[in-house]
């Protein structure tokens, strides 16, 4: 199981304040923190600084603790349910810190008192000068507990900060083939996003090019979420799919790792490409492992799924869409496009109108594969809706990039510029200034990860999918094969087929 730390900009600006003091000196405090669980991370969510009141420390140039202020968070933590967080700060540090052997006796005494009132593991952080957090998780308990490092520290405001142990994820070395992107943001960026776990849910036409550029700019793991299969009505937008992968029925995921194959710039790329929908529990299992999401889904459930992680899991989710208005003649009228950057502090996806939360039952339900419910619903209904170009895609396309590369680039120090909305006919751009309703779930639930409500459920349309290509007749099978670039082996498997 890998280890990360997650927290919110404004919990790392409140630390931030209180650890790097003026005088120069370290400082400490305690906190609480609540897990969040993938199937190969689990992220520790900082959720509360307990901050210490008079008596509690002494600043001597370091810092030491009172043995009743620990015991008095421990209780606070266990009585909320919650792990505890103990956090200092080495002013004259730079980068991720190692663990002095100070650190270490300190830390393993806090880690058994909060091992033994709380039942979870202690976080430990250390906050450098330079504003990098380094962590580690202590396993065990008694004279056997250890610190197992994290190999990152994420911080989700208006820009996306993550720090890094370059000892588990090494920075990747340039290569030539990304000179010009190097050359545009410098390495330090490149070292950042090459290193970001990116997943992208649903590969149409929006998501399959998303994850080519991503690929093409050098990050080590893109994530692809698909059950689809290729279909004939994709081939006017879909980048990559041929004619004969559409009579293969080959799956969307799978044209997506030949891409992503063909495209990498990075030295050791180690994409991960999944066959479930995000709504599906093995899905959101595996969702849960990303640091950032693309949502390229046009579904209710799927964005009420990515809705509900963006603040339980603080995992931030890049989402857009496009509308085309037709006249009466069928002609064109107009076509808007849109992005935005869901997470704390922003408007979420219900809120914004990008999905309707009474449809995700309806989905759950399976009616909205139901031809005959889609009959009945009314034209303009958003699920009737099939307007969509390659052209327009495309635009959205690079909203949502522009998107990503403002909150991880941040360009002079900018980031989330807001929720955007594009209008084709004057090329407009707009500001929405939506706030989520009073009373809206999804803001009241930052940081809970583990402890949200599941959103998944049994998905008949993906299990369906899949059960269809695996029945696909021997004779295709090869051709299939060849289709995914593997010619030789396509070859023998023809001649075994014969
Ligand atoms: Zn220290
Ligand atoms: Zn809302």
């Amino acid at each position: 199981m890998r280890r990360s730390v997650a927290m919110t900009g404004s919990t790392e600006a409140e630390l931030a304040d209180h650890l790097l003091r003026e005088d120069g000196q370290e400082d400490l405090c305690l906190g609480t923190w609540r897990p969040s669980t993938g199937r190969r991370r689990r992220t520790a969510i900082l959720h509360r600084a307990i901050l210490p009141g008079r008596g509690d420390r002494a600043i001597h140039g370091n810092a030491s603790f009172e043995p009743a202020y620990t015991l008095r968070a421990a209780q606070e933590a266990a009585a909320a349910g919650v792990g505890l967080a103990f956090m200092h700060s080495h002013p004259r540090g730079s980068g991720w810190q190692s663990l002095n052997e100070t650190d270490r006796i300190a830390e393993s005494r806090v880690a058994n008192v909060a091992r033994e009132l709380t039942g979870l593991p202690l976080v430990g952080l250390t906050l450098s000068g330079d504003r990098c957090w380094s962590a580690r998780v202590w396993e065990g308990a008694g004279r056997e507990v250890t610190p197992v490092p994290c190999e990152t520290v994420r911080t989700v405001g208006a820009t996306f900060g993550a720090t890094f142990d370059d000892s588990i994820l090494p920075v990747p070395q340039p290569s030539e083939m990304q000179d010009r992107t190097v050359h545009t943001w410098g390495e330090e960026i490149q070292a950042k996003i090459a290193r970001l776990r990116v997943a992208v849910a649903g590969v149409g036409s929006v998501g399959m090019a998303i994850a080519d550029v991503l690929a093409r700019t050098g990050l080590e793991c893109v994530g692809v979420f698909d059950f689809d299969t290729v279909e004939s009505v994709n081939l006017d937008r879909l980048r990559g799919a041929s004619r004969l992968d559409a009579f293969l029925r080959r799956s969307k995921a799978d044209l997506a790792r030949q891409l992503l194959d063909e495209g990498s710039t990075a030295a050791a790329p180690r994409h991960e490409i999944h066959e479930f929908s995000i709504c599906e529990p093995a899905g959101l299992m595996r969702l849960l492992d990303f640091d950032l999401i693309f949502s390229c889904v046009d579904r209710p459930w799927p964005r009420h799924v990515l809705n509900v992680i963006a603040y339980a899991d603080l995992i931030p989710v890049v989402e857009g869409g496009m509308t085309a208005f037709r006249h009466v003649d069928g002609s064109l009228r107009n076509a808007y496009w849109s992005s935005t950057l869901v997470r704390p502090g922003r408007p979420c996806l219900a809120c914004l109108g990008q999905y309707d939360p009474a449809l995700v039952q309806v989905e759950r339900d399976g009616s909205l594969d139901d031809p005959s419910y889609i009959a009945n619903l009314p034209p303009d209904s958003p699920i009737r809706r099939r307007e969509n170009v390659a052209a327009i895609s495309a635009s959205v396309v690079a909203a949502l990039l522009e998107q990503f590369i403002t909150c991880v680039a941040h360009p002079s120090g900018f980031g989330d510029p807001g929720s955007l909305r594009f209008s084709l006919r004057d090329h407009s751009v707009k500001r929405l200034d939506t706030a989520c309703r009073a009373g809206c779930p999804y803001p009241l639930s930052v940081g809970c990860g583990d402890a949200r409500l599941d959103p998944t459920g049994s998905h008949a349309a993906a299990e369906q999918a899949r059960r269809t290509r695996s029945t696909v007749p021997i004779q295709v099978a090869p051709l299939r094969v060849m289709a995914a670039g593997h010619h030789a082996l396509g070859e023998r498997l023809a001649r075994f087929a014969q």
